[in-house]
């Protein structure tokens, strides 16, 4: 089992499988490997965290056979308050270009307009000389301990001593803003997202190299597959997806398909030398309409400028920026349907008597976040008297509230909570 430290003493994160769920990430360990505490299987015996709702599960310390664990133990940073993330971010901003590829992505994919991309500050991360950003950062504060706990940024070792650069993969960074306009965080948008195997049934296998593209641009790897006692070197294309049947009974036996991973990452530098996590807890993005953004002063509430009794909700920090100016309302992205814990302080500071939730039209119904919906009327019934609402749609109309919005539908919102 591979672990890596939290911030609480003794518990640690399952970053192999975890042994409840069966995923990878996000499910937590005690020091003697009793207890789990799983945030996908539920159990009658919770709580609720800044990470969302975390389930505990007692092992059988006879059962379960002990593997050998791997704590990670990295040299982390505590992570800085945000009025100094965001006096090194606000620094990093005047020192990062927004390539033209990303300019064009945000204008002729994202259908922003051109003003609206400058005033809400993407960027890019390079792919070379990242030491040299972060050096003129250094040289915008007063010195090179300011970038010490300050997410993304980490010293690397070189043949002249230790130096600062820069964590994370080469793509779009969206940045993220408290409730007081302060940048505490930044997600990439990475060009290259990591190539998966996406395997069901009797099969084992793993990526060897990533190929060319083919003629089409899709993206191909060799790999090794093992199939019963065979191991096959296979070259698969992107969302080829193979199955096999059997040939004596028609039962499928397995299927494989060589899949993108994740598009969006944290920008975090936690499991390297002086780096610092991201999380404890994670931010959370508030997208006000673009125009306000100009008499947005850092330090003011988002209240100050602009009605924020009705906030909505929705998955991830472009889609919001999207939202805000579609619906001319405060939007939160969040980073996950079940984080919605993360949302109360913020919610309360705002002044906040009604929230919707506009999720993804195709994950509305599925367990997981019907499940995060369920918690969330519970939690924030318990913690406030604010209504709680869900806008929904025919997902032909869009999938995300920004394509909807884009193609010129509101969607229908329906109370869930009084
Ligand atoms: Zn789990």
């Amino acid at each position: 089992m591979k672990l890596r430290r939290t911030k609480h003493d003794g518990w640690y994160e399952i970053q192999s499988q975890c042994p409840i769920c069966g995923h990878k990430g996000w499910c937590r360990i005690n020091r003697e490997q009793t207890i789990v505490h799983c945030m996908r299987v539920p159990s009658d015996d919770h709580f609720d965290s800044v990470i969302g709702r975390q389930f505990r599960h007692y092992l059988d310390p006879n059962a379960v056979p002990k593997t050998k664990v791997e704590i990670e133990v990295n040299k982390v940073v505590d992570k800085k308050p945000d009025y100094h993330l965001n006096r090194v971010y606000r620094a990093l901003l005047k020192e990062l270009p927004l390539s033209p590829m990303h300019y064009s992505h945000l204008l002729n994919d994202r259908l922003m307009e051109e003003n609206v991309v400058q005033i809400r500050e993407y960027r890019t991360m390079p792919v070379q000389e990242r030491y040299k950003v972060a050096k003129s950062v250094i040289s915008r504060l007063s010195d090179s301990s300011d970038l010490l706990g300050v997410p993304g940024f980490f010293c690397q070792e070189g043949k002249y001593g230790a130096y600062w650069t820069m964590a994370g993969g080469t793509g779009l960074m969206i940045p993220f803003r408290t409730i007081s306009n302060e940048i505490t965080g930044w997600q990439i948008r990475v060009d290259n997202p990591p190539l998966e195997l996406d395997m069901k049934g009797a099969i084992k296998g793993e990526i060897l190299e990533e190929l060319p593209r083919d003629e089409s641009g899709k993206r191909r790897a060799k790999c090794s597959l093992k199939v019963q006692d065979k191991t096959l070197i296979v070259e698969l294309t992107e969302k080829d997806k193979k199955v096999c049947m059997s040939s004596a009974s028609g039962q499928f036996v397995f299927s494989v398909e060589l899949k993108q991973g994740q598009r969006y990452w944290w920008w975090s530098s936690g499991s390297k030398d002086n780096g610092a996590s991201i999380g404890g807890p994670l931010p959370v993005h508030l997208a006000l309409p673009s125009p306000c953004l100009k008499y947005w002063t850092v330090g003011d509430t988002a209240d100050a400028i602009f009605d924020c009794s009705e906030v909505w909700v929705t998955e991830g920090p472009l889609k919001a920026d999207k939202a805000a100016d579609g619906l001319l309302k405060p939007v939160f992205g969040i980073p996950g349907a079940g984080a919605f814990s993360l949302l109360l302080e913020p919610l309360k500071a705002l002044g906040c008597k009604h929230i919707i939730f506009a999720y993804d039209a195709d994950v509305v119904n599925t367990p997981e976040v019907e499940m995060a919906l369920g918690q969330c009327v519970e939690f924030f019934a318990r913690e406030t008297d604010m209504k709680l609402s869900l806008a929904m749609w025919d997902i032909s109309l869009g999938k995300g509230i920004d394509d909807l919005l884009d193609n010129g539908y509101l969607p229908q919102v329906s109370t869930l909570l009084e």
